[in-house]
């Protein structure tokens, strides 16, 4: 019996959303949380690599340790998995992350711009606008350490040519998280498509920025914008 059954399941329904969502299909993007483990660092729990979701059940999730090592399960770890652990290792707040191809903010992606602030819930989200990471060949440690950078206390960042990556404090937090900003992601390109995409004014961006470092505290881990 599968050790952290409870935590599979979460992750497994977490990805079913996903598919539903159509955030992701066949076998791209993926998903992971942070285990309680017993060493220093603890132990994360993430989607296998290369096997469509519609195939995927909960024991299939895969148990690593903040190296990259095996802990738990039969199938190789996600092929994301450097970039997983690096957003561990950098953002001690954050206890889970998906990686996402959805369209609208892969549009974004592929033109090379961040999504600016321009609606409300946005900022007290993701913290101010969505980033584009440096563009790096998919697996790479380098897409990891660009990923990381472009993220910094951010909770969404876009990945250049690729697609996206939400982190939250739980597996349904950064799930909702990636639904808003692929729906962000469709405003923006809509409005941009019409002219022009007006940003919040800069002393509303201001007060949400405060609320969402506040949400940090809350969590014991406050974020440095
Ligand atoms: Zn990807």
């Amino acid at each position: 019996m599968a050790r952290w059954h409870s935590e599979r399941q979460t992750l497994w329904e977490v990805t079913g959303e996903m598919v539903k969502q159509g955030l992701v299909a066949g076998s791209s993007g993926n998903a992971s949380l942070r285990l309680p483990g017993d060493g220093d660092g603890g132990y994360v729990l993430i989607t296998p690599s290369g096997r469509p979701y519609r195939y995927l059940a909960p024991e299939d999730m895969v148990v690593i340790d903040m190296d990259g090592g095996p802990v738990e399960g039969d199938l190789l770890p996600s092929s994301e998995t450097a970039m997983h652990l690096e957003l561990y290792k950098a953002r001690q707040d954050v206890e889970a992350i998906i990686h996402t191809h959805s369209l609208y903010a892969s549009v974004a992606a592929v033109s090379g711009l961040e999504i600016p602030p321009i609606v409300v819930e946005m900022v007290i989200r993701v913290g101010g606008s969505v980033r584009v990471a440096e563009y790096a060949f998919p697996s790479t440690e380098e897409l990891a350490q660009n990923a990381g950078h472009a993220l910094g206390d951010r909770n969404a960042v876009l990945l250049r040519n690729h697609g996206m990556v939400g982190v939250g404090r739980t597996s349904w937090e950064a799930l909702d998280l990636c639904q808003m900003v692929e729906r962000v992601a469709q405003i923006f390109v809509y409005s941009s498509l019409l002219g022009r995409a007006l940003t919040l004014p800069s002393e509303i961006i201001e007060m949400e920025q405060e609320l969402y470092r506040m949400q940090g505290l809350r969590s014991g881990t406050p974020r440095e914008t």
